[in-house]
């Protein structure tokens, strides 16, 4: 990190720390913080401050955009990333808020060059190194402990894309065995196919995961900070691999907690 910025940074801690009161509450209201240690929460605090000083927010459709909003985004976006730093967030500049679900228009066209288009929900969106699209709907969602969570979610394609491409396959840390994340994670993701199309599931993950191994990624990396019992219990190997890969274990927390 260069001089200034390290300058800079130390300042915002310093003068624009996210004041006590505020941060008790957004712990309390973020079940997926509990069992984090005060030194883990100190850290937290720190990289939610600098993210939010750093991005810039933007509320689209009408949506007006409040401190509080922005900083129940913050501190979510900055969980994966307790351990890794906020660098890993370098390319990540702006954030756009919509109120609700919003349609986006594809327009495919197949061999015989006619076009198809179709319409599709999204509730969160990464386009490569622009703006994360969060629906506030699906942020206030987010953080309860059911497994969903929108802002990991995108958070998780960011780091995804890090390598140059977003294919589930995050640039591993020193002593990580890419052939064996590439084993662990395609076991899983057929197994997860295979029962999402059978007629009595029972599924515990979101079948949105099957859609490609990005998907599979992200959606993993949900339920591993907001459910990593239903996790570690349908796919342990993956829950190991993101633990590495997080450097987190929030299945403990979760016991202490
Ligand atoms: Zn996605």
């Amino acid at each position: 990190m260069g001089l200034f910025r390290s300058i800079r940074r130390n300042r915002i801690l310093r003068e624009g720390l996210l004041p006590a009161d505020t941060w008790t509450w957004l712990v309390q209201d973020h079940p997926i913080l509990d069992g984090l240690s005060e030194s883990e929460l100190e850290n937290l605090r720190a990289l939610s401050t600098l993210f939010l000083h750093e991005k810039t927010f933007e509320g689209a459709d009408g949506l007006e955009l409040t401190d509080s909003m922005r900083e129940v985004i913050s501190v979510q976006a900055c969980l994966p990333i307790l351990q890794l730093g906020l660098e890993k967030y370098e390319d990540w500049k702006t954030l756009v808020i919509v109120p609700d679900v919003f349609i986006e228009e594809h327009t495919e066209f197949d061999k015989a060059g006619v076009a198809h288009e179709w319409d599709e929900d999204n509730s969160g969106e990464s386009w490569d190194t622009g703006p994360v699209v969060l629906s506030w709907k699906d942020v206030e969602a987010s953080g309860r402990g059911d497994g969903y969570n929108v802002i990991i979610h995108e958070a998780a394609h960011r780091l995804d894309l890090l390598d140059g491409e977003v294919n589930g396959r995050p640039a591993l840390h020193p002593g990580m065995d890419p052939r064996e994340w590439r084993e662990v994670f395609s076991k899983a993701f057929q197994d997860l196919r295979k029962r999402a199309g059978r007629k009595k599931r029972g599924l515990r993950i979101d079948d949105y995961a099957v859609q490609d191994d990005a998907e599979f990624f992200a959606v993993t990396s949900e339920y591993f900070f907001e459910q990593p019992d239903v996790l570690h219990g349908e796919y342990p190997d993956v829950y190991r691999l993101l633990g590495a890969y997080y450097r987190q274990d929030p299945l403990s927390r979760a016991k202490v907690g």
